[in-house]
């Protein structure tokens, strides 16, 4: 059987109704083929590690792949009026972050 590789359904978690940020990143890592490609996801969905309880976005720590949430990134999430250009300032910096992880640099 062949999967849609966009098809992240695999990863819900129903009992906390999010995804499974690492299940996705490996998931991810299978499809980047060549190993000099770095793939960078971004999701609408809520994601989660087992140890948080929600995450802005993941990385494999110089690895290939970061994947990003734009979820709780939205003005929308807080009660606030839709401000896309703060969506986007706030999806770069994050997208800049998980990649920073991707090149090896650790958490700050
Ligand atoms: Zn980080």
């Amino acid at each position: 059987m062949h999967e849609d590789p966009l098809n992240i359904d695999f990863a819900y978690d129903a009992r906390r109704n999010q995804y499974y940020s690492t299940a996705i990143l490996q998931r991810m890592l299978s499809l980047a083929s060549d190993a000099q490609t770095t793939c960078l996801g971004v999701t609408h969905l809520d994601l989660f590690i087992p140890i948080l309880t929600f995450l802005f976005g993941e990385a494999q720590l110089s690895g290939r792949c970061a994947l990003v949430s734009i979820h709780r990134l939205r003005e929308e999430f807080y009660g606030l009026p839709p401000n896309s250009n703060l969506l986007w300032e706030r999806l770069v910096k994050e997208s800049v972050h998980e990649l920073g992880h991707v090149v090896g640099l650790r958490h700050c």
